[in-house]
């Protein structure tokens, strides 16, 4: 695996600017330094400045000139990210499977792999997710540099501290990830839960209107959810934000796992849907895939599952537009994103229960990632940070890089 050192910390304004001049980049690039200087309000100095940082880093590249549409006035060298030099590794940690990638600077997803881990320790599943990315690589076959390694996971992930805290597999509770993960491959580690993962990865690559305000709300095996303003997610102290797994669901019997009965998490989780599905003889193996298929086929039995779900994903998504009052609300939810009337179903709950919200078309949205979410909320974990203060983080000068 090719390595990078990681770069000495620097931070302050220039970090902030150059930060900001790679996100303009990346939103509308090929873009002229004079047009990021205008829609960024930073002055034309500081985005020169700025570029040539980055161009520095192999982050972003000069096109050639191009002269103003008469031949006349001053020609300018419009800048571009350039996609072809760094690559970042995504971890996902579910229930039952690990999924790794390798994800270019846009968040696209340039290979993956989606592997069972059989309920291994922690150690095994990193050391194995590790050669899986290095497989990977080989793969990909390209000489892209890895900057970094996003993991993801539902659950309370302590950011902060490189720590899981409460994963519903008992034996990730207190793991040091990052510090196993930094030792394994030498790169920079991130972590972060999903839900907070996806808000980043919409902020930079998906639906502009979350920079205002969102609430994301990730429904799979595990039930959490994620909030942010200005496009910058809120944490809390040890970055507890967002557990609303146990939050009581009315009219529910189901049993959780934390004594209590009717939690969010185990009423509308995919293994309780997969488990009722196999009582109502929907599918034959207890695999959340042959649901999705059924659904798919438009079997009936099959869409009033997934329709019960929208309508209790719809309850909870109205508690939290009411608690947060967002620009939008947008629901991971393999449902919502693959079965026909799932959103719809979502909507019209929230039109019902929300005492805010009279515009769910408008303010509740599916994903900008389906079929993606998991390997997309790894990657952008480092991501993320790379384009908040691409100085200071992972990427040196070119010179610096054997
Ligand atoms: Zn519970």
């Amino acid at each position: 695996m090719v390595r990078t050192q990681p770069a000495p910390r620097r931070a302050g304004r220039s970090g902030a600017s150059a930060g900001t001049v790679l996100r303009t980049v990346l939103e509308r690039g090929p873009i002229a330094r004079s047009t990021i200087a205008r829609v960024t309000g930073l002055s034309p100095a500081t985005v020169t400045t700025a570029s040539a940082q980055l161009v520095e880093r192999g982050l972003l590249r000069e096109l050639p000139e191009i002269s103003g549409p008469t031949g006349l006035g001053r020609p300018h060298v419009p800048v571009d990210l350039d996609e072809s030099r760094y690559v970042v590794y995504g971890i996902h940690l579910a229930m039952t499977h690990v999924t790794t990638a390798l994800l270019d600077l846009r968040g696209r997803v340039l290979a993956r792999s989606r592997d069972p881990h059989f309920g291994l320790g922690p150690a095994e599943i990193l050391r194995d997710a590790v050669t899986t990315l290095e497989g990977l690589a080989a793969e990909h076959g390209d000489m892209s540099v890895p900057i970094g390694v996003g993991f993801a996971a539902g659950g309370w992930i302590d950011s902060e501290s490189g720590v899981v805290r409460d994963h519903p597999i008992p034996g990730w509770n207190g793991y040091p990830v990052r510090a196993d993960l930094e030792h394994r491959t030498g790169l920079d580690v991130r972590m972060d839960s999903h839900a907070r993962a996806l808000i980043d990865a919409e902020v930079l690559f998906g639906e502009p209107r979350v920079r205002e305000s969102v609430v994301q709300l990730f429904v799979g095996n595990v039930v959490d959810a994620a909030f942010a303003t200005g496009g910058v997610v809120h944490h809390g102290p040890r970055a507890a934000a967002g557990a609303v797994a146990h939050v009581p669901v009315e009219h529910s019997v189901e049993k959780c796992a934390c004594g209590r009965t009717g939690c969010v998490q185990a009423t509308l989780s995919d293994r309780v849907l997969v488990r009722r599905a196999m009582q109502l003889g929907i599918i034959e193996r207890p695999i959340f895939r042959d649901l999705l298929d059924a659904g798919r086929r438009r079997q009936p039995a099959a869409l009033a599952l997934f329709a019960e779900r929208a309508h209790g994903v719809g309850v909870v998504a109205a508690r939290l537009l009411d608690l947060f009052n967002p620009e939008v609300l947008i629901v991971c939810d393999q449902g919502v994103s693959h079965i026909p009337g799932s959103l719809d179903a979502v909507r019209r709950a929230v039109a019902d229960a929300s005492a805010t919200c009279d515009d769910p078309s408008n303010s509740v949205l599916s994903t900008s990632f389906p079929g993606r979410a998991l390997p997309v909320s790894a990657g952008a974990v480092i991501l993320a940070e790379l384009y908040r203060t691409p100085l200071a983080s992972f990427v040196r000068p070119l010179a610096g890089i054997s």
